[in-house]
């Protein structure tokens, strides 16, 4: 059921998926761990999108050894961005499993 506080479901996709803009998971955090209908939400997009970071994260790597220069700095970057995003997300699944 959706209560007031509660997040759209595109900004939970986004979350799930890592692109959310800096800081919804700081702004949002406490809200969806004590809303069964956000987490439930995020939970489902992320058993969609947990399946597909590391395939891709493979193909950034075997593009790498290919591409030209600058080519492979957006790459890097785009990697360093997936690898704190999943850091602080463990961070975030310790946060919600606490007991409250
Ligand atoms: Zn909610």
């Amino acid at each position: 059921m959706r209560s007031e506080g509660c997040l759209d479901e595109s900004v939970l996709q986004e979350l799930a998926a890592g692109i959310a803009p800096e800081g919804t998971l700081e702004q949002h955090g406490e809200h969806i761990s004590h809303c069964d209908r956000c987490a439930s939400i995020l939970k489902r997009y992320l058993s969609i999108f947990s399946d597909e970071v590391t395939p891709e994260e493979q193909a950034l790597i075997s593009q790498l050894k290919s591409s030209r220069p600058e080519t492979q700095r957006a790459i890097v970057r785009k990697m360093l961005r997936a690898t704190i995003w999943k850091e602080r997300f463990r961070k975030f699944v310790r946060w919600l499993k606490k007991p409250l």
